[in-house]
């Protein structure tokens, strides 16, 4: 790595900022997103059970996907909630989830009073365990629902294996992953069901909005139908219903129409942040400390939602990741912390003690839930871990370098930085 500045000051102590520029804003968007907006407006259809464009959607989102079905949903949350209403889960049921994750992945399962088993972390790839998953599977396990953390792709082979052996649905929450493939085939697509979100962090943005994939007929129509109040797709009055659960989960013409026009970059974008990606952990080798996030090998591409990796502070005469992150920002950079201990946050343990939880279970099963929820890779993990968001990964080439010798600047000034 060529380096400039190995010698200046740190901006956290008066010297000059690495980064000087500024990285693209999110959200992205020109007068095509305007006219698009304006379209659906003038149409007088806003809404799917008025116009067409969420059909349309779906039929491009299923083709990028390369798959059978895609439904529009609401969200992300609601993408998954639909998929676990389909496949009748509920109180008695256990799901397993990873511990790294956004809290929706565990929402979902909650929210239905099934039992959220939480499994460990592999800290090399940030994803889920699956030796520590297949050891959580049950008879009272109902589904495996592992989450492609910030675009890379979970164990695949062995989860699918797993799901073959035990003859457990998988669900996939491909939330933070559309584009990224395992083995040339697209996330989302190997489980009975995949769920992407479109809210505004997201690598595809309609401020809120969420789809589920599948290849499997029935298994979309159950899907639409809970989404749509247990209605069949096309039924003209009430009462013509699948199942007996269903919610309104449906996604508007706004939301179909934006993600059209968002879809129109989406390409470029994900080759632009798989490209930056790729080139910053090529030049982060050589900075003894941090670690990128490392992809299984049998990921075919990785669409970076976020570029996570981890700070080894001994590397750094010991200073704090709170102090490096001071320093990064000052010298132009922001990262952050990312998701915090899923497996400690009181919100999760207080489950424990949720009146409804001790009644379906009762008070030794949720003991014994709460004392299972360790997940001594995750601690590790959740103390180390460093994020770039993803439209610090829509910079250009040059950018990456400035992120780099920034990192490299304070890793050689640590000393001095150091509280
Ligand atoms: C964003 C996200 C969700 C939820 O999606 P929403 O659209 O916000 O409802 C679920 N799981 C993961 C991993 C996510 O990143």
């Amino acid at each position: 790595m060529i380096l400039n500045n190995q010698n200046d000051k740190p901006a956290l102590l008066g010297g000059t900022r690495t980064f000087e520029g500024r990285f693209p804003s999110w959200p992205i968007y020109d007068r095509t997103e305007e006219q698009a907006l304006i379209e659906v407006l003038r149409s007088d259809k806003w809404g799917r059970l008025d116009g067409d464009v969420t059909a349309k959607f779906e039929a491009e989102f299923a083709k990028y996907m390369g798959m059978k079905h895609a439904l529009g949903t609401s969200g992300g949350t609601t993408a998954l909630s639909s998929m676990l209403g389909a496949l009748e889960v509920g109180p008695g049921d256990e799901v397993i989830i990873p511990a790294y994750t956004f809290v929706a992945t565990y929402n979902v399962v909650v929210l239905n009073y099934a039992l959220p088993i939480i499994v460990d972390t592999d800290i090399e790839s940030f994803q889920i365990d699956v030796k520590k998953m297949e050891r959580a599977i049950t008879k009272a396990t109902k589904v495996l629902m592992p989450v492609h953390m910030g675009g890379i792709p979970a164990d695949l082979d062995k989860i699918v294996a797993m799901g073959q052996k035990h003859n457990i649905p998988i669900i996939e929450d491909a939330c933070q992953a559309p584009g990224s493939e395992w083995r040339g085939k697209k996330v989302g697509s190997w489980g009975i069901g995949g769920a992407f979100s479109f809210q505004s962090s997201k690598n595809l943005n309609c401020a809120e909005g969420g789809a589920v994939t599948t290849n499997n007929s029935e298994f979309y129509k159950a899907c639409y139908a809970f989404h749509h109040q247990g209605q069949t797709e096309n039924a003209a009055g009430f009462g013509t219903g699948e199942g007996t659960r269903g919610a309104n989960f449906r996604m508007t013409e706004w939301q179909s129409r934006m993600l059209l026009a968002q879809m129109t970059r989406l390409k470029e974008q994900d080759t632009r942040r798989t490209e930056n990606a790729t080139y910053l952990s090529s030049l982060l080798k050589d900075i003894k400390g941090i670690t990128p996030a490392k992809p299984y090998a049998a990921s075919t591409n990785v669409s970076y939602h976020l570029f996570m990796y981890r700070y080894d502070q001994r590397q750094f005469a010991g200073m704090s990741r709170a102090r490096f992150i001071e320093a990064l920002r000052a010298e132009g950079v922001n990262t952050n912390t990312g998701y915090g201990r899923l497996d400690r946050d009181p919100y999760v343990t207080a489950l424990a003690k949720n009146p409804y939880y001790l009644k379906v279970y009762g008070e030794k099963a949720m003991k014994d839930w709460l004392e299972s929820l360790k997940c001594p890779q995750n601690v590790k993990l959740t103390d180390e871990a460093l994020w770039l968001g993803q439209s610090i990964l829509l910079g250009s080439r040059q950018d990456m370098e400035k992120i780099a010798e920034a990192m490299q600047k304070i890793q050689k000034h640590a000393k001095d930085l150091k509280e």
